[in-house]
């Protein structure tokens, strides 16, 4: 399995000018190419992952993409977890559609630097489920990433659906020259074996691993400020470690945390000055180094690896 062959006149992974692939059809060569040309002008990409639900992937890819345009650069952010797109309700979008513009999509602007599509903005019923077959899933994370107006971007964030399946799948062989995932975990032990199985699956598509966060560590008593680890502590920094990859940092469960994804305000904006929006930064001030360089093709990466 990988990501995509490299040009064989330029090395870069998704050159538009690489060849037709055995078995395409004209149709998805055409699709792919304007893929390509549409990523030429994103200089970074991310993609956001987890092992399994609910460990605050998409809270982390909402406060890293808030985090990374508070600071100065030009973010997108594409939520294709078809199963829960809650990045919309996280920024007090719900509801809204995008514009169309001839054939592509014009995504929505938040505070002028940061662009957002989401799966969510396409369901007319927020609490239908989506009942989609794969090639259905497939050919919508391909469209987002494809027809979307992103323009000129220092980084495009991707939240991933959850998991190891033909989502994050097409999200990571959609990017072939992505900087690589940041994998989101909690502590306890079901969501770290899990966890291990979404890195095995980056280094199955050479996918670099950016890093591991370890979300909802210890509860901080809003009474006595006393720290409960309520699933547990510490097995997503050991994990890391024994896997060889680098640990970002802990964010604490917050209750202010879930009250910001409720409201949708962003915390690392709204709430900068609480100790979990301190968490977030400290986790993400690799990811803003990195998306303040210009980017390097895959193959000069890993040989520095
Ligand atoms: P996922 O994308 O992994 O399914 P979400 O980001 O949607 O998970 O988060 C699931 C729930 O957990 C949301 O209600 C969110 O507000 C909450 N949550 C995420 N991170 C934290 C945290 N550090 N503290 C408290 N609640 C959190």
């Amino acid at each position: 399995m990988s990501r995509s062959s490299a040009c064989s006149s330029c090395d870069k992974a998704n050159c538009p000018s690489q060849g037709r692939q055995s078995g395409e059809t004209d149709e998805q060569f055409a699709q792919r190419q304007k893929l390509a040309k549409r990523m030429e002008s994103v200089k970074h990409k991310i993609l956001v992952m987890s092992g399994k639900g609910g460990v605050g992937k998409s809270t982390i890819a909402a406060n890293l993409a808030t985090y990374l345009a508070l600071n100065g650069r030009t973010v997108g952010l594409l939520d294709v977890d078809v199963h829960g797109p809650s990045v919309p309700g996280m920024f007090g979008l719900a509801g809204k559609s995008p514009a169309m513009d001839g054939d592509s999509i014009v995504p929505l602007d938040v505070g002028g630097t940061l662009r957002i599509m989401s799966i969510g903005f396409l369901l007319e019923d927020a609490d239908a489920a989506v009942i989609w077959r794969g090639p259905m899933k497939i050919g919508v994370i391909q469209q987002f990433i494809r027809d979307v107006q992103w323009g000129e971007l220092d980084c495009l964030i991707v939240d991933c659906p959850p998991g190891t399946g033909d989502e994050p799948l097409t999200a990571a062989q959609s990017l072939a020259d992505a900087d690589g995932a940041v994998i989101v975990t909690t502590p306890q032990d079901v969501a770290v074996s899990d966890v291990r199985r979404s890195i095995s699956f980056c280094r199955q598509l050479a996918l670099p691993v950016l890093g591991v966060v370890e979300n909802m560590s210890g509860f901080a008593c809003p009474h006595c400020g006393e720290i409960t680890d309520v699933f547990g502590s510490g097995g997503g920094e050991e994990m890391a470690q024994s896997m060889n990859i680098p640990f970002l940092g802990r964010i604490p469960l917050d209750p202010q945390v879930v009250a910001s994804c409720d409201e949708g305000k962003p915390h690392a904006y709204f709430q900068a000055d609480t100790d979990s929006s301190k968490a977030f930064e400290a986790c993400f001030a690799t990811l803003l180094d990195l998306t303040g360089h210009e980017s390097k093709c895959p193959q000069e990466r890993m040989k520095e690896e």
